[in-house]
């Protein structure tokens, strides 16, 4: 297994740290921090400002960004990519974008292992226009039941949206299947794939799963904060309506004060000065990933998994511990110390330990209806892990047993 630790400063000075929580935020890269420090340091300009030549550099970062990331998705166009904030930033352009295309009574599907930023955005457009949100079946692996989705499409459905990978149980969904029984049903059902989980583990190809809108992060990607992207086909995309109005995407601006003209896409839909340090360092993060390419990344990950499934067997962790999830095709781990609280147990592996897990709802509020409770821990690796870690979380969770010995 192939060593990945030395592109990541964060283990420079904290070599103990067992870094397990790549699906709240991955570690940085040091080719990231570097691309965004040298924009700062040495350019630091607008690039709006293209009249003097570093400006024009910084609109380059952005083009070339743009198109990288065109490619790393397989996008037909460049100007299908729009340069957000994040996920959360992405989903609500969306779902604001589509309020005049939505009507009363028309129908949303989502399923109920959502993030909140693939929920609330849905909900709160459903609210406003009486539209109606619907529930989509789940396998008992808790991937999307297609055929029961076959059941649920109707003349009102007018939107799909769900996870590549849900950010909890890890299932990984078949997108490009699941996307064929929607647009034989209909092809003017826009899919959406909030792919915040699946981006920098697996290869997300827009073309040929034939999907209308992909959300993510660049953070998830060992990229730079504060930067996201929407993709959207160009035609539907260019549909939406901006949720952002200011700078840099208007052309034009009456005299009366009502009429305007927008710019074309992407500019239409990224109004203001965008976060163009972090957008030199996403150009680093593609590259990176592309150099040790998606197989390579999610073969490490999934081999972490199942080292980490063989050694729960032959310690009988079952016994005090609920896996809700091991068997899912993401580096993902669910679980619960039966009777412990699930910050209890985080705090106990950060003190301890030097482990570095989540506890919690973990931003999946709906998720109780899936797997019976509302708080779990959640373990995720990256390609910055290796299976001595694993040996240590192990060894940790032996003593999760003990812990509660002390305890009652
Ligand atoms: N969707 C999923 C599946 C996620 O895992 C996350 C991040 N935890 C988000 C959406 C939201 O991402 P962000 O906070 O970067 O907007």
């Amino acid at each position: 297994m192939k060593n990945f630790k030395k592109y990541f400063p964060f283990y420079d000075k904290q070599s103990n740290l067992i870094y397990f929580d790549s699906s709240a935020t991955s570690l940085k890269l040091k080719k990231v921090i570097e691309a965004e420090m040298k924009f700062l340091n040495e350019n630091g300009s607008n690039p709006h400002a293209v009249d003097y030549k570093k400006g024009f550099e910084a609109f380059e970062i952005i083009k070339n960004a743009r198109q990288l990331t065109q490619e790393f998705i397989n996008a037909k166009k460049a100007n299908e990519i729009i340069f957000t904030s994040g996920t959360t930033h992405s989903i609500n352009l969306l779902a604001n974008g589509l309020k005049k295309i939505i009507k009363k009574d028309d129908e949303i599907l989502v399923t109920e292992l959502e993030h909140s930023a693939n929920l609330l955005p849905w909900i709160a457009l459903a609210n406003s226009i009486g539209a109606k949100i619907k529930k989509i079946k789940l396998n008992e692996d808790f991937t999307i039941d297609q055929e029961a989705l076959k059941l649920q499409l109707s003349d009102k459905t007018k939107i799909v949206s769900f996870a590549s990978v849900y950010n909890t149980v890890g299932a990984k969904n078949d997108v490009k299947l699941i996307t064929k029984v929607i647009k034989e049903f209909n092809n003017n059902i826009i899919v959406h794939v909030d792919a915040a989980q699946s981006i920098g583990h697996t290869k997300n190809d827009v073309t040929d799963s034939n999907i209308d809108f992909m959300s993510w992060s660049f953070h998830k990607m060992y990229g730079p904060f504060g930067v996201g992207c929407l993709y959207g086909k160009y035609e539907l995309l260019n549909q939406l309506e901006p949720l952002f109005y200011g700078g840099g995407m208007s052309l034009k601006i009456e005299e009366n004060l009502i009429d305007y003209s927008l710019s074309s896409l992407p500019e239409k839909l990224e109004g203001g000065t965008p976060n163009i340090s972090a957008i030199a360092g996403v150009i680093e993060s593609i590259k990176f990933i592309n150099s040790i390419g998606l197989d390579q990344i999610e073969e490490h990950e999934l081999t972490l998994k199942d080292y980490f499934k063989i050694k729960v067997k032959e310690n009988n962790l079952n016994d005090h511990i609920t896996f809700y999830n091991l068997d899912t095709k993401s580096p993902i781990i669910l679980f619960n110390v039966k009777g412990v609280n699930p910050q209890d147990i985080t705090n106990f592996l950060d003190e301890k330990y030097n482990i570095l897990v989540r506890g919690g709802a973990n931003c999946a509020r709906r998720i109780e209806g899936v797997i019976g409770t509302k708080i779990a821990i959640r373990a995720s690796f990256g390609i910055n892990n290796n299976k001595a870690e694993i040996d240590q979380f192990i060894e940790a969770l032996k003593n999760t047993n003990s812990f509660l010995d002390v305890l009652f």
